[in-house]
C-alpha cells in the first residue's frame, strides 16, 4: 500500500488563495473548510495540512509533512537547507529596504550606524554584513512600516509587491534585499524514500503552471503562406501543419505564450491566417 503524503500549506494570509487554486487546478479534489486542519485529497494519496505560513519550513524540515508550500523569503530566513523542489511563480514580492520620503538616505551605505526594523532578521543581517554596513537590526513581528513614524528605527526592511503599502506609509524604497515567490519544499529523507510520489506531485503542479502561461492557437491559411506564419510562431516546438480538404489550404496549430497572443493576432492575420481559434490548455507536460 502506498503511503499518504502530507502537504503543508498556509491556513491564513495572502498565499492561501493562490495555493488552494493551484492544487484545485491541478485536479486534486478536497474540501478546504474554514477551520479544518487537515483535508483528505479524494483522488490522490495526499493529505493537506493547513498551518501557519511561518511554520511550514519547520514542519517540512522535521518531517511532520513530507511536502510544503510557502514563501521563499521564509525558507531563506529560516537558514535551513530544506530541498526546494519547484518555484511556483506566484506570491512574488521583494524584501526591500525603505526609508521615510523626507529622509536624506539614498543608498544602503547611508544607514551605517542607524536602526533598521524588520521581521526578517536573518536576511537583513546577512545583507548588511555582506556589504560591511554596521546597522542595528530591530526585530518587529509585523507592521514594520510604522516603525519610522514611531521613532523605533530610521529604516525598515519589509516585503513589497505593488509598493502601495509603502506609499500609504510615506516610505520610499532604497534597495532590494531578496526576491521571493511561493516555493514547493520537500523533506529530504522523504524525498529519497518516496521519490516517485514526489515526482508525480511536482509534475502535476508544473504541468498546471505551464498550461496557465500558454494558449493553443489554431488557424487556417493558404499553403503558400506556411513559412511566413511558422516564422511568427516560435512555440514550444515547431507548429503542426495539417493539409485541409480544400486544395492549397492548411491548418496550423501552435502553443504560444499567453501574454503574446494579442500582439501576435494582427500579424498572423496580415500574414494570411484566417479562422483563428485561441484555446486554453488544461495541462502541459514538457
Ligand atoms: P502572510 O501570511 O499574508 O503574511 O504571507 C506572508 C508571505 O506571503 C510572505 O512571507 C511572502 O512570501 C508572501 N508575500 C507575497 N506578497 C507579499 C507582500 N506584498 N507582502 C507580504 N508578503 C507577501
Amino acid at each position: 500500500m502506498t503511503r499518504r503524503l502530507r502537504l503543508a500549506i498556509p491556513n491564513k494570509g495572502r498565499l492561501v488563495e493562490p495555493t488552494v487554486r493551484l492544487l484545485r487546478d491541478a485536479g486534486l479534489v478536497f474540501e478546504a473548510g474554514e477551520r479544518a486542519l487537515v483535508a483528505r485529497v479524494q483522488n490522490f494519496d495526499l493529505d493537506i495540512l493547513f498551518v501557519r505560513t511561518n511554520d511550514i519550513v519547520e514542519f517540512v524540515n522535521d518531517g511532520v509533512a513530507e511536502l510544503g508550500i510557502t514563501g521563499l523569503d521564509l525558507v531563506a530566513e529560516s537558514g535551513t537547507d530544506v530541498p526546494r523542489v519547484k518555484m511556483l511563480g506566484y506570491g512574488r514580492c521583494r524584501l526591500t529596504i525603505a526609508v521615510p520620503n523626507d529622509s536624506p538616505f539614498r543608498a544602503a551605505e547611508d544607514l551605517a550606524g542607524l536602526r533598521v526594523a524588520t521581521s526578517h532578521m536573518a536576511l537583513t543581517r546577512k545583507f548588511f554584513e555582506a556589504r560591511s554596513i554596521p546597522v542595528n537590526v530591530i526585530p518587529v513581528s509585523g507592521a514594520a512600516e510604522v516603525a519610522p513614524r514611531l521613532g523605533l528605527a530610521e529604516a525598515i526592511v519589509d516585503l513589497v509587491s505593488t509598493g502601495s503599502t509603502m506609499v500609504v506609509n510615506g516610505l520610499r524604497p532604497l534597495e532590494e534585499v531578496f526576491a521571493s515567490e511561493a516555493v514547493l519544499l520537500a523533506n529530504s529523507n522523504a524525498l529519497e524514500q518516496d521519490g516517485p510520489a514526489f515526482a508525480q506531485v511536482e509534475t502535476m503542479l508544473s504541468a498546471t503552471l505551464a498550461a496557465r502561461d500558454r494558449k493553443y492557437l489554431m488557424m487556417n491559411a493558404p499553403q503558400a503562406k506556411a513559412a511566413e506564419l511558422e516564422d511568427l510562431l516560435p512555440g514550444l516546438e515547431s507548429p503542426s501543419v495539417i493539409p485541409l480538404a480544400h486544395e492549397g489550404m492548411i491548418a496550423i496549430h501552435a502553443v504560444v505564450e499567453a501574454d503574446q497572443v494579442w500582439s501576435l493576432l494582427p500579424r498572423l492575420k496580415a500574414a494570411g491566417a484566417s479562422g483563428i481559434l485561441i484555446l486554453p490548455i488544461e495541462k502541459l507536460v514538457s
